[in-house]
């Protein structure tokens, strides 16, 4: 089986994990630090903190925001549920705004339509690992006075026009171990901005800069140094894992072009797409149904995954909620979406056989 997602743990992190282990200081210390520092200088910000997931990451950014009941947050349903569910934990409203075909990403003309004197903020999200078109929101936020909390768990190392993603406002990103590098569980989130930072680490934290003083209402959202030992070895790896992957991507681009019905994925220009996700799209045209693709890619031994089969809006827990609201492009996206492995691991005999299985299932 060639699997859809494949952590790549050496001996660097294996030996990260053991020092740190050995050394007596196994909850947040010296590597978490290290971490920071490092990936804050990697995305080009001057601050990053810590935390133990990428949920944890919106939740803080959001708290540190000063994000609360009655504050409307607009957002894609195009995505993870943790995009929407952490504006859920804050008690603000999420507005949902409609995605674009082409990149799958929040659509601006959509995001101006749904401002209203309530919103207060903007989650963007760079899905699949393609940043979103962040020129045109920070436009809208600054027109608006909106904080941009960009959810860039899909998009390490991701840039536009040279800015990496998590650089333009506040960034979140996530090293669950699918992501395109890990620390186990863990999370961070970037900012230029000091004053926005000391409030995200007293939330980290327990409201707390001084031990036992207590300054606001936080939580216990810590990475440990184990984890940040892992996170240090992947950091050091990370470009040349997206380079697999790109690579990957345009082998796979070029072997299924042509093919009717199906539609490969459109980079935007300016973006470096760092393709935590390969996702075609299966339509009408293609004859065969998607589900029915992932059936036969399965019993030829490929993995494959939707991501995601229903958009947040018409998610049970939400339909709870209210949202009754609809949203055709990402509804419709929902149902065509196939994403292929793509990860360094998968080489290009894999891309072969995995390009030529779908090949012969179109005519
Ligand atoms: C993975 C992911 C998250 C959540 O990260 P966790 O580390 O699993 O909590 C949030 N948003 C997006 C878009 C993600 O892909």
């Amino acid at each position: 089986m060639i699997p859809i997602a494949k952590p790549l743990i050496g001996q660097e992190e294996i030996d990260g994990v053991v020092n740190v282990m050995r050394s007596g200081v196994i909850a947040e210390g010296p590597k978490v630090k290290e971490f920071e520092e490092a990936f804050a200088r990697y995305i080009g910000v001057e601050h990053a903190i810590a935390v133990n997931s990428g949920t944890a990451a919106l939740l803080v950014a959001l708290q540190a925001k000063g994000l609360g009941p009655g504050d409307e947050v607009i957002t894609t349903p195009f995505t993870f549920i943790a995009t929407a569910n952490a504006i859920l934990y804050t008690g603000a409203r999420p507005v949902f705004a409609d995605i674009r075909e082409d990149t799958f990403n929040i659509d601006p003309e959509d995001v101006k339509s749904k401002i209203t004197d309530r919103t207060k903020a903007i989650i963007p999200v760079d899905l699949y690992g393609q940043t979103a078109d962040m020129k045109a929101i920070m436009d809208i936020a600054s027109d608006h006075c909106l904080a941009v909390i960009e959810d860039a768990c899909q998009a390490h190392g991701a840039s536009i026009d040279g800015k990496k993603a998590g650089s333009f406002d506040v960034g979140c990103f996530s090293f669950y171990p699918t992501k395109n590098m890990t620390t186990s569980e863990g999370g961070m989130v970037t900012s230029a901005d000091s004053s926005f930072s000391d409030r995200a680490r007293m939330v980290r934290s327990h409201g707390s800069r001084i031990r036992y003083f207590h300054e606001m209402l936080g939580f216990n959202l810590r990475m440990t140094d184990i984890s940040a030992a892992i996170g240090l070895a992947q950091l050091r790896k990370i470009d040349a894992y997206n380079d697999k992957r790109v690579e990957n991507a345009t082998r796979y681009s070029e072997k299924l072009a042509g093919i009717r019905g199906l539609v490969t994925p459109t980079v935007g220009r300016g973006n470096k797409h760092v393709f935590h996700q390969y996702t075609i799209r299966i339509t009408d045209a293609f004859g065969i149904d998607r589900d029915e693709v992932i059936r036969r890619l399965g019993s030829a031994g490929i993995g494959s995954g939707i991501y995601y089969p229903l958009p947040i809006h018409l998610q049970q827990y939400y339909k709870q909620l209210g949202f009754n609201d609809s949203h055709p492009i990402a509804e419709r996206m929902a149902k065509e979406v196939i994403s292929l492995p793509v990860h360094p691991s998968v080489t290009f005999e894999d891309i072969n056989l995995i390009t030529d299985t779908i090949r012969g299932l179109s005519h």
